[in-house]
């Protein structure tokens, strides 16, 4: 979501015809600090990136500062009192009106009209399809600093679909809170729920092929029709990510998010029966407060039950204003990072074996970017199911398109590939 925050803003600047992007920080006029607060040791990093940018501000007086992002919703009057040389500080529920905010600061007609630029050459690009979340877990500090869930309208998302592909953007990435809980009543008065939206925008790769990628997935919104429209069309990605945060009923309970490890367990079953060779990668959180070592158990085994093709394994971090601050962080440090060490190594583990199963596979694959190694080229890709696959050839205008590959070998999360046609 701030990746793609972060390019609109600075879309909308450079559509305004005053900016261009430099790599060069030392000789820039504007600096720009996107931010989250998720977890503490985002924020950590962040106060010190921005403690940092006080010597160049000393060196050029006319150097502008700006901060955005959760964190700088979360926590504006002390970054205020912290970094007084910042020039402004802006939250996302301040973003409706972030084109009138940059139009002052630069003294410019900034626009909110903006069209995509895609300025970084990606072959793949991130549309927001909502905003918000309103599902209030009790350890996340989301709805607090992006605000209540909101859908974006059909036609807006359609028509900055159709950009993209008249670009020739080669895969959409749609990205929510919680995408499948995407609700839009259209002009006609019809209902348009995830399922729908995701039929319209499949049916416009009939005369051109992109895929569809989309994340994140709530367990509770997960339905038979999203599975079903998942199925019905090639081009939507081979890939849920669905958090499952823990394995304990408990645990679970706590965290308020309103399903069982055994109603997990469903609805991977009606995925995986559905649909034949797709990716299930989820999010975990260990050292939640009062999680005993059994609570913990079960976690592992929910792991080697579901067996997940990745995971992204947390820290418990507790978030002001959260529910869950209510209860004390009580889980040692060292009791959380022995944790996580276990659960990220069998996750590391499982991923492998199911990454083994690819080796002699011929996949589809879609190169993103290339690399130099040791003076070899190394191409850079994915499969639909959102395996990334390295390629030795130095055909670095594959970059953009999809390239038939067949699996020689894997190293742990990435898959090796030849050419084949
Ligand atoms: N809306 C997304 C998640 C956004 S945050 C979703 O529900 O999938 C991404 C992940 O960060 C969460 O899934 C959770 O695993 C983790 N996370 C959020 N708050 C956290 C906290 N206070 N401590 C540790 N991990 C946290
Ligand atoms: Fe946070 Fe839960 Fe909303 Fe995800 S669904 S953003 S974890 S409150």
């Amino acid at each position: 979501m701030n990746i793609a925050d972060s390019e609109n803003v600075v879309s909308m600047l450079i559509n305004s015809g005053d900016f261009e992007i430099t790599n060069n920080i030392n000789q820039t006029d504007v600096i720009i600090v996107n931010t989250c607060s998720v977890r503490k040791h985002a924020e950590d990093r962040e106060e010190s990136f921005i403690g940092n940018l006080k010597k160049l501000k000393i060196k050029n007086e006319e150097l502008k500062i700006i901060i955005l992002g959760c964190f700088a919703q979360n926590a504006k009057l002390e970054l205020q009192k912290k970094f007084p040389f910042v020039d402004l500080i802006v939250g996302p529920l301040d973003y409706e009106y972030l084109a009138e905010i940059l139009s002052n600061v630069f003294q410019r007609n900034i626009s909110k009209n903006y069209k995509y630029l895609n300025l970084f050459n990606k072959v793949s690009v991130f549309v927001p399809i909502m905003t918000g979340c309103d599902n209030y877990c009790s350890y996340c500090i989301v709805p607090y600093v992006r605000g209540r869930e909101k859908s974006r309208s059909l036609d807006e998302i359609l028509d900055e679909i159709k950009n993209l592909l008249y670009k020739d953007i080669k895969e959409i990435v749609l990205i929510g809170q919680n995408v499948n809980s995407y609700k839009y009543i259209d002009k006609e008065n019809s209902y348009i729920g995830f399922s729908e939206l995701l039929k319209k925008i499949a049916n416009l790769g009939v005369n051109k092929k992109f895929w569809i990628r989309f994340l994140t997935n709530h367990p509770k919104d997960m339905s038979y029709e999203i599975i079903k429209t998942i199925k019905d069309f090639p081009n939507v990605a081979r890939h849920i990510h669905l958090p499952l945060q823990s394995g304990s009923n408990r645990i679970l309970e706590l965290m308020n998010r309103k399903y069982t490890v055994e109603k997990y367990k469903q609805i991977v079953n009606m995925i995986r029966d559905n649909i034949k060779d797709i990716a299930i990668t989820t999010d975990l959180i260990v050292g939640f407060p009062t999680e005993t070592e059994e609570d913990f158990k079960h976690t592992l085994q929910a792991v080697k039950d579901i067996r997940f093709d990745s995971a992204f394994v947390f820290k418990y971090s507790p978030r002001e204003k959260t529910k869950a601050t209510e209860l004390k962080d009580d889980i040692p440090k060292e009791v959380k990072e022995e944790r996580h060490y276990k659960i990220l190594t069998l996750c590391d583990n499982i991923a492998y074996q199911i990454n083994k199963s690819y080796i002699n596979k011929i996949k589809d694959v879609l190169i993103h970017s290339y690399v130099n190694k040791n003076g070899n080229v190394i191409l850079i890709g994915k499969t639909i199911e959102n395996k990334t696959v390295e390629i030795f050839s130095d055909k670095k205008n594959f970059v953009g398109n999809f390239v038939k590959t067949k699996i020689v070998d894997v190293k742990f999360h990435t898959l090796v590939g030849e050419i084949v046609g």
